[in-house]
């Protein structure tokens, strides 16, 4: 079976007077539209992971996740749409919560346990399908080659030039994908990673991890807002007023950080007159739901 997905991913201008009176133009690639569920960079990591799958017969996918885990539900309507039954394994005690319910929508079993076990994946899978040559292992977050080389991908569908392209970074995966896709292509672009997690130099490790050659790129690591799924009252404030500027929902755990860290390094002068910057937006919105109370006015 031929693992596609008709890719739907526009650019958009985001308009906004910092950028003009900055004499910069910033564009958004709405990975986001994809699909429904399966959105964003999950798609795209996903892809090559279900075509071997797939080759390889197996007709489980079974993955790995914390309780808001957009890879989970990613995986879950993934594995519905392209025929695979899905099992998630799911990190710390059980419970019910937005994503969870729609990954069972989507027909996925859940198992959840312990931290402690939940840190060797290996010996999970192991534990639950050593002897189910139907199960077909995917890494936490879908990170792994074949996800970086389907987020290269998303550098080939560009028809403009950039000066920079920005990312929201959370296991890596995507960003090694966007940096070998800006090589393949030998292009100049600059490519920008807004660690989601504090101390965010270890993703340098991570990213290099899925690169064939080395390449240059930056990492923003000030823009955690305090850690993984933390936020504050500047970044959900910012949220809202770009939300009701343009229409365009996001979230605080990836791509909010990511356009914040934009507006921020324009107002501090770090793009020169004339730059075209183009932001990813790796979707991700269904994680909103699960942070709603974050968005009450005090
Ligand atoms: C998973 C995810 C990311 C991070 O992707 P990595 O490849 O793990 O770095 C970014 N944005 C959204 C919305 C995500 O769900």
């Amino acid at each position: 079976m031929l693992i596609d997905l008709e890719i739907y991913s526009p650019i958009h201008q985001i308009n906004n007077y910092l950028f003009h009176e900055k004499g910069i133009e910033v564009y958004l690639k709405r990975d986001d539209l994809i699909h429904s569920i399966i959105s964003g960079n999950k798609w795209r990591k996903l892809k090559y992971l279900l075509q071997k799958a797939s080759d390889e017969n197996k007709t489980r996918l079974v993955t790995f996740g914390g309780a808001y885990s957009n890879h989970l539900l990613a995986t879950a309507a993934a594995a519905a749409k392209f025929g695979f039954k899905s099992t998630g394994i799911v990190r710390g005690e059980e419970v019910n919560n937005d994503t969870l319910f729609l990954c069972r929508l989507h027909g996925m079993e859940l198992i959840f346990v312990d931290r402690k076990s939940y840190r060797d994946k290996a010996a999970l899978f192991d534990k639950y399908f050593g002897d189910d040559d139907n199960a077909f292992f995917i890494d936490e977050g879908g990170a792994s080659i074949e996800g970086a080389k389907g987020c290269s991908e998303l550098v080939n569908e560009l028809t403009e030039d950039y000066n920079h392209i920005f990312c929201a970074c959370g296991t890596g995966t995507t960003a090694a994908g966007i940096i070998s896709g800006i090589r393949q292509n030998n292009s100049g672009i600059q490519f920008n990673g807004i660690p989601v997690f504090k101390n965010g130099d270890f993703i340098r490790d991570e990213i290099d991890r899925f690169l064939i050659e080395n390449a240059v790129y930056q990492l923003h690591t000030g823009y955690h807002f305090g850690g993984y799924g933390k936020t504050d009252g500047r970044l959900i404030q910012f949220i809202k007023r770009f939300v009701a500027e343009t229409g365009i929902l996001i979230e605080p755990v990836y791509t909010g950080k990511m356009l914040y860290a934009i507006f921020d390094l324009a107002a501090k002068d770090y793009f020169k007159k004339g730059d075209r910057i183009l932001a990813i937006h790796t979707g991700g919105i269904w994680g909103l739901l699960g942070m709603k109370d974050k968005f009450i006015d005090e």
